[in-house]
């Protein structure tokens, strides 16, 4: 009996059906893993927006209690700002819980690809929900450890930009509402839409929170698994935007460890190295925070290119709201084709060597000076 070597990895079947959704999905719309698109949504739920709504309306009406055409004092604002604030950072514990989740999706999912199955189904609830819980319950690494705190910060750094945006917003329709002389029942409608609508910014912005946080926090679990040295191949949604077909799908990049360097430019020996590592290789906690999909800036005296620093670079979330994902890829046995899908070399030994020759003869010639070099 001969054994027969699947042409593609089960993982990498694509389902049609995404094509059709497009990228202002809801969270857990399009996602080639249901687990992970029932963490997405179930994160959103728990930022209760509905909830907030509500008790942002009664703050109003009974606080702040505005006077059609009079103007809102800066002590009145301070007031909506400071609910608004506080009823978001409270959700700091919900946000940790659903990153540690995100995380150990990653942990799982990536062991359940290397082992047989039956895989017992996971139970989202069971999951720890604080990086404590699972460090004890998982034994992480100090590697791990690193990189879910990593996953936190990102969180809390995207929660606070998100509260920012909340409260300009929540500002904006109130000042409006007043200026305008529109009266309370349409200021309750105003504040409806923006919280529970999909298409305006309130709720559109919670939506990211949740898409993007949780697949950050996926991508570092997943990544964790990976020993420095091996390598990764992105893997995108048929209907990625440019630079995550660009960047991330089908393209490999190795993991190096990089122990709790941030990489940055300024701490560099040598800054053309250090871009190449930028370039070439992923690691844990590697962000795009400041770095932009565009090539050229505004400036006072006019548009300019950017800096290297300043440009998107391969690594995942490469921006908000997408739902990119590794896969653990062996160049010594498998390979990517020219639609970006991966295959295994005793398919097609020609179609392998030149693959490898283009892809990773070039990386692996220069990795280890370009380590040495750069930090
Ligand atoms: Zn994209």
């Amino acid at each position: 009996m001969t054994v027969q070597t699947p042409a593609t990895t089960p993982l990498l079947q694509r389902e049609g059906s995404w094509l059709a959704k497009s990228m202002k999905a809801n969270p857990g719309d399009t996602h080639h893993l249901p687990i992970l698109a029932e963490a997405e949504k179930r994160f959103y739920g728990a930022m209760g927006l509905e909830e907030f709504y509500e008790k942002l309306i009664k703050f109003i009406d009974n606080k702040i209690e505005p006077v059609q055409g009079e103007p809102l004092s800066l002590d009145q604002l301070r007031k909506v700002d400071t609910f608004t604030r506080d009823y978001f950072i409270g959700k700091l514990p919900e946000v940790e819980t659903w990153i540690v989740r995100g995380f150990v999706l990653g942990k799982l999912l990536e062991t359940r690809e290397r082992t047989a199955p039956p895989h017992p189904k996971i139970d989202l609830d069971k999951l720890p929900a604080k990086v404590r819980e699972a460090a004890k319950e998982y034994k992480l690494t100090l590697r791990e450890t690193r990189a879910i705190e990593w996953a936190e910060s990102y969180g809390a750094k995207n929660l606070s930009n998100a509260t920012n945006d909340t409260i300009n917003r929540v500002q904006n329709v109130l000042f409006d509402n007043v200026k305008q002389h529109l009266g309370p029942r349409s200021l309750r409608k105003a504040l409806e839409a923006e919280f529970m609508e999909d298409e305006f910014e309130i709720n559109r912005n919670w939506r990211r929170v949740a898409n993007t946080e949780t697949n950050a926090a996926y991508n570092q679990g997943y990544l964790a698994q990976i020993p420095p040295g091996e390598w990764v191949m992105g893997f995108s949604n048929p209907d990625a935007c440019y630079h995550c077909k660009r960047l991330i799908d089908g393209k490999v990049y190795q993991v190096i460890d990089v122990a709790g360097k941030n990489m940055s430019y300024d701490d560099s020996k040598n800054p053309e190295a250090l871009q190449w590592l930028w370039e070439n290789t992923v690691w844990l906690g590697k962000d795009n925070f400041g770095r932009s999909g565009a090539e050229q800036k505004r400036t006072p005296t006019g548009l300019v290119d950017r800096e290297h620093h300043e440009k998107y670079m391969p690594t995942l979330p490469l921006h908000p709201h997408e739902h990119c994902r590794w896969v653990r890829i062996s160049p010594q046995t498998q390979y990517v084709n020219s639609k970006g899908e991966m295959r295994m070399r005793v398919m097609d030994e020609e179609a392998w060597k030149a693959w490898y020759s283009a892809s990773i003869k070039p990386i692996e010639g220069k990795l280890g000076m370009m380590l040495k070099e750069a930090t």
